[in-house]
């Protein structure tokens, strides 16, 4: 995909106002994958201004609610359609293998879906107030103009989980990929387009955070903004948020505890420990990166998950016998490189992994090995700070509330896990963790129909689910007395007013 003309605005194909763009190269080995635009803040601007005129005409919130549910079915069929165009476009961005991609495609598929049928069941309330001649009724209305930020990790996956409830709800927005991964959004504009969306209502830009997103979260004349990516962005835009007082929908990072205990199905809890932590290079934010063992089977689960990881075959999308691909660019490996650094620094024990893969073929692309650290703590920057790369750090425990306090000592929610096959202590465990998501004896697996999202700094609201359409969705309360007469509640001293039938009081 290459195109200098890459921005969508308002119904129609732009090149940057100053004519810039951006080269995508693989992660895998750097060869030029795509030439998009990179917009200017003028591109956003105008991006906005189109966004909100749509919105302020009405061309799409006029659209019954069931004709916007079928035309988010209509996107579903034909994201199925070309389905292997987007996983070849999201394969070639992320150098994520095709297999990961296909899954990812089916998933998205899914998502507009879920929505759609949701849409369906939305309905008004009508609230009895105990007076007969007084209707009051709640109704739901489009939030207005939205922002929708995605990061690189699910790019259009990510990105649907915004645009599907969006549309349902009847707003304008502006999509904006993250700069490393823009393909598959450039074509899921040309699906709403060719699926018949009004022009304006989907805009895309393309760019840096600085330049092409800031700007989305700082104009007043977008509502909404809806972000998912890391916690330093997310603080900076509910800052930025708050100056226009928008509303904003934070999906954030995680550090996502992995708990065995010495009563679990150790076989299956080993072996999806090993995909919670290197499942796309760790490269996924609830990522089971913190394994908390219970002391009685340290060295059996740890020995052989160190065994697992130093087997794991690291490949680029066309390598049949890939398991993992690579990190998404230099830069963020330079980053798990001294993330490294300051774990052993700190005391941790490197049992596996720790350095960039040395296999003559992977010279030219961003892969690390899989990584595995012992002896670590809670004090531990490791144990801490997301890695977003393909390290799981140890920690034992010896009683249920151990573990309990261990998977809460860390700012963040979104994710974890217990393994027990005591049901009522795994159950147990599940209540007192403090994060979005917990699987008991499972590590991973999602749906469209359930809530997604995380407690304290993991982020701000609920994607997915019933939750996940509510955010793009404003309630109205609207209060019809179907008698009207004087409220009665001030003297009325003006003699001319007097229509004869005396004072209410
Ligand atoms: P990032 O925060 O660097 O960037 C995310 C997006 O924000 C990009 O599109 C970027 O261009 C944009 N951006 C950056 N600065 C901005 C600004 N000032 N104003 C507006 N937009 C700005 O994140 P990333 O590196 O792309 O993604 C990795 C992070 O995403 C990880 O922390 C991961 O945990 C998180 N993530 C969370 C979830 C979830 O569901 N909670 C899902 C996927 C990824």
């Amino acid at each position: 995909m290459s195109s200098s003309k890459s921005l969508f605005i308002g119904g129609e194909w732009v090149a940057a106002s100053d004519g810039g763009v951006r080269e995508i190269h693989s992660p895998h080995d750097n060869a030029l994958v795509a030439t998009v635009s990179e917009a200017t803040k003028e591109d956003s601007l105008r991006a906005i201004a189109a966004a909100r005129a749509s919105f302020d005409s009405g061309v799409f919130t006029s659209w019954p609610l069931l004709a916007r549910c079928e035309f988010v079915e209509k996107i579903a069929d034909l994201i199925d359609r070309d389905a292997e165009i987007l996983a070849g476009l999201e394969s070639g961005d992320t150098a994520k293998r095709m297999i990961e991609a296909r899954y990812d495609m089916a998933d998205i598929a899914a998502t507009f879906r879920h929505f759609a049928s949701l849409g369906k069941k939305l309905h008004d309330r009508t609230v009895d107030v105990g007076d007969p001649k007084i209707t009051s009724k709640i109704v739901h209305e489009a939030v207005g103009v939205c922002a929708l930020i995605g990061p690189w990790n699910y790019p259009l996956l990510q990105i649907s989980w915004k645009v599907a409830p969006a549309l349902v709800s009847g707003c304008s927005f502006i999509v904006k990929p993250s700069e490393l991964t823009p393909s598959t959004a450039i074509h899921l504009m040309k699906l709403l387009a060719e699926a018949g969306l009004p022009a304006g209502v989907a805009n895309l830009i393309l760019g840096g955070g600085a330049t092409a997103g800031a700007p989305l979260t700082e104009d007043p004349r977008v509502d909404l903004v809806s972000f998912t990516g890391g916690l330093v962005t997310g603080k900076r835009i509910m800052a930025t948020a708050a100056q226009t007082v928008k509303k904003v929908a934070l999906e954030l990072g995680g550090k996502n505890p992995n708990i065995i205990f010495a009563d679990a199905d150790i076989d299956a809890a080993i072996d999806n420990a090993v995909t919670a932590a290197f499942l796309h290079s760790g490269q996924v934010c609830s990522a089971g990166t913190r394994l908390l063992v219970e002391e009685s089977i340290h060295d059996r689960v740890v020995n052989e998950i160190v065994r697992r990881a130093g087997e794991i075959h690291l490949g680029g999308p066309r390598d049949e016998q890939a398991e993992t691909g690579p990190l998404i660019s230099e830069g963020h490996l330079k980053k798990i490189e001294e993330y490294m650094q300051n774990a052993i620094a700190d005391g941790a024990r490197l049992l596996v992994g720790g350095k960039r893969a040395t296999r003559s073929d992977l010279k030219n692309g961003w892969y690390f090995e899989p990584t595995v650290l012992d002896g670590c703590t809670t004090k531990m920057s490791c144990v801490q700070d997301e890695s977003f790369g393909p390290i799981l750090t140890v920690e034992t425990f010896s009683t249920k509330e151990e573990a309990v306090a261990l998977g809460n000592d860390t700012i963040y929610g979104l994710s974890g896990a217990v393994w027990s096959r005591d049901e009522g202590k795994a159950q147990e465990v599940a209540a007192k963790l403090r994060h979005g998501t917990i699987w008991v004896n499972d590590y991973g697996p999602y749906r469209p129909q359930a809530e997604w999202g995380g407690f304290k700094a993991s982020g701000v609201g609920r994607e997915l689910g019933e939750h996940g359409l509510s955010e793009y969705l404003e309630t109205k309360h609207i209060w019809t007395n179907n008698k009207p007469a004087r409220s009665g509640w001030f003297l009325d001293r003006s003699e001319s007013t007097d229509d004869g039938k005396g004072s209410t009081q």
